[in-house]
Parts: C-alpha cells; sequence; structure tokens
C-alpha cells in the first residue's frame, strides 16, 4: 500500500485543487485531510458522513476555591507555570496548563477536578471518488498533531480491511506539529510551491522538515507564470535538493470556478491543459 502526503508553506497554494484532484484520479484508493485546524477538502469532495466520532483533546482542570486550603502545594509543582494566585485564589491558566493533572493527585483537599475536553471530532465518509477521513477541531482546540495520527491511523486501518492500494494525505499547511504528524511514516511528500518570496522560504523550511524524515520528496509549482524568475529559483532550488519536479501549472481561473462547482478541476475542464498536467503529475508519483 502507497501514502502519499501533500503538503504546502501557507494556505492558498492550491494544495487542496490538487489533493482533490488526485483523488479524482485515483484508483482504489481513500483520502484522509490531515490539515484538520481549516479542513476544506470536503468542500470538492462533498463528503456522505458515515461515522462520527468524539476525540478526546486532554483535560480541564478548575480548582475549588472553596475548598482550597491555600497550602500553594500545587503551584510549587506544576513545571508549567499554569497555577497563579490572584486575590488570594489560586487558578488555572488554561492557556498554560497542559492537562498533565499532577495537581489534581497531589491536592490533599481534593479541591482541583478535571473534565475532558471533547470538543474535536472525527468523520468516515464516503465520497464519489472513495472513501475520506476527515476532522473537524473546536474552536480554541489543541493537539491537531495528535487528531492527525487518530486519522491517518483510521484511514490504514480502513485501507488495509478493503485492499486499497493507496492513500492520498492533504496535508496541513506549514511546519507545525499537525504537518509533523501527517509526514511521520508515510511514502512520498509532494510539496505545493508558488513562485512568491515566501513560497520559496516555505519550500526551503518544508524539505528541512521532510528530509529528517529521510521520506522521497517532490515538487508541483502551482501559478509559475505569475512570477517565471521566481519559478526559475524554486526549479534551482528544488535541483539543488534533489527534490523531483513533477510538474508546473499555471494561474488558472477555473480552479476557483470548479471549487464554486464542488467540483475537481479534472471534473470540470476535463480536457484543459491544466488537467493535462494534474494527469502527468500524478502519473509520475504513482
Ligand atoms: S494543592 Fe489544593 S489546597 Fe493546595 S493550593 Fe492547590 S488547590 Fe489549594
Ligand atoms: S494539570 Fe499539570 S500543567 Fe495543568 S495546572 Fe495541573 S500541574 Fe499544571
Amino acid at each position: 500500500m502507497k501514502e502519499i502526503t501533500i503538503l504546502s508553506g501557507k494556505g492558498g497554494t492550491g494544495k487542496t485543487s490538487i489533493t482533490a484532484a488526485f483523488a479524482s484520479l485515483a484508483k482504489n484508493a481513500i483520502f484522509c485531510d490531515n490539515d484538520v485546524d481549516a479542513a476544506d477538502l470536503h468542500l470538492i469532495l462533498k463528503p456522505k458522513i458515515k461515522e462520527e466520532n468524539t476525540f478526546n483533546s486532554g483535560w480541564q482542570l478548575e480548582i475549588d476555591t472553596e475548598k482550597c486550603n491555600s497550602c500553594n502545594l500545587c503551584m510549587e509543582k506544576c513545571r508549567f507555570d499554569a497555577i497563579h494566585l490572584t486575590n488570594n485564589h489560586y487558578i488555572i491558566n488554561h492557556l498554560k496548563c497542559e492537562g498533565c493533572r499532577l495537581c489534581e493527585r497531589i491536592c490533599a483537599v481534593e479541591a482541583i477536578s478535571s473534565t475532558e475536553k471533547r470538543n474535536n471530532f472525527w468523520f468516515v465518509s464516503d465520497t464519489r471518488f472513495g472513501q475520506l477521513v476527515h476532522a473537524k477541531m473546536g474552536p480554541g482546540e489543541e493537539n491537531s498533531g495528535k487528531l492527525v495520527t487518530r486519522i491517518r491511523k483510521k484511514a490504514k486501518e480502513i485501507a488495509k480491511e478493503n485492499n486499497l492500494d493507496l492513500i492520498i494525505n492533504d496535508g496541513p499547511p506549514g511546519i507545525g506539529c499537525a504537518a509533523i504528524a501527517s509526514v511521520t511514516g508515510t511514502g512520498k511528500v509532494i510539496l505545493v510551491i508558488e513562485p512568491s518570496q515566501s513560497g520559496l522560504h516555505d519550500a526551503g523550511r518544508l524539505s528541512e522538515l521532510v528530509s529528517t524524515f529521510n521520506i522521497p520528496m517532490f515538487a508541483i509549482i502551482n501559478k509559475f507564470d505569475i512570477n517565471i524568475a521566481l519559478s526559475e529559483k524554486i526549479e534551482v532550488f528544488l535541483q539543488k535538493n534533489e527534490i523531483e519536479l513533477l510538474g508546473k501549472i499555471p494561474y488558472d481561473a477555473d480552479f476557483i470556478q470548479a471549487m464554486i462547482a464542488e467540483k475537481t478541476i479534472d471534473e470540470f475542464v476535463p480536457d484543459s491543459e491544466t488537467t493535462k498536467i494534474i494527469k502527468d503529475c500524478f502519473n509520475k508519483i504513482l
């Protein structure tokens, strides 16, 4: 079974449109939207949810000021400096709290209690191209890396059970923990790069990240004709770093029209030059 993860340095590079097009071209595949913070593959794939699950993203701790005897032990022992004394009350700073629950265990008067944070959900859905595993994070929720790991595990399980040949991951933008979780253990990575200074910079950061995992890397330059000089710089960068360039896609307003029509680019304009290039990129990566 092969697994491909498609990454970009930031949103708006066309990564999801390219992933969706790959999904429509793939045979016997499953898709996984690893961009759990701002999932949008569903906008094109229009999934019909058949399984919904909650994902525990950690623990929310509270101190009962009535029970607290101000012994100070929790504040002293919290390694994350998440307990503060404010107006003679011990309170937990939820932005700093890591949910380790040490304070709950050591409080002699049981003034600290915890509840599971269950604001994150993940789904298994049917789409017109195959199954999609995707997720929705609650506002302000963290642990996107763990959620990505969870949904990738599920996608692998389904692929095994159904003898599927390919998993396509739509990765998150950037190099944060969700991107790391998206790359770990994948077979190949495709970087979608746009010709801008930030695109070039992002390509550098991403390739550094991926090379630490020793995973074969490929690239697609999207909208290459909006800045030919920078596209050439990116090509030089790719050659230097031995990253195979799968193809260069011109700026194409049909991407937006296809998204509005909730279609992949190859469904929307099957005979266009862009569709031809994307098909070619897909055949090269298999
Ligand atoms: S350990 Fe318990 S009793 Fe002591 S300060 Fe913290 S909450 Fe209060
Ligand atoms: S759960 Fe852990 S990190 Fe959070 S306040 Fe308690 S000791 Fe500190």
